[in-house]
């Protein structure tokens, strides 16, 4: 058993990284937990990631001044139905 505080792996706005592991959200872990909370409305799931890269591009882009990040590998693709 792994003693460890169950923090959420959450992102962190405006950087997007997970407030768990420091990673760039999605994490692993939490695209783990996200395929298992939806994981009977795949389509429901695309749509949450999408409206959450919307608005990480947006508080992104005004960190990077204005250079608009391609966000859809890292929100979205991973979770497109397979096979
Ligand atoms: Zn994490």
């Amino acid at each position: 058993m792994i003693a460890r505080p169950s923090r959420p792996h959450t992102p962190m706005r405006p950087l997007w990284r997970c407030r768990n592991c420091g990673a760039e959200w999605p994490c692993q872990p939490a695209r783990l937990s996200l395929l298992s909370e939806y994981r009977h409305d795949r389509t429901g799931l695309l749509i949450y990631l999408g409206t959450l890269m919307v608005e990480a591009g947006q508080q992104l882009a005004q960190l990077n001044e204005h250079q608009v990040p391609d966000l859809s590998d890292r929100f979205v693709a991973w979770a497109r139905a397979r096979g």
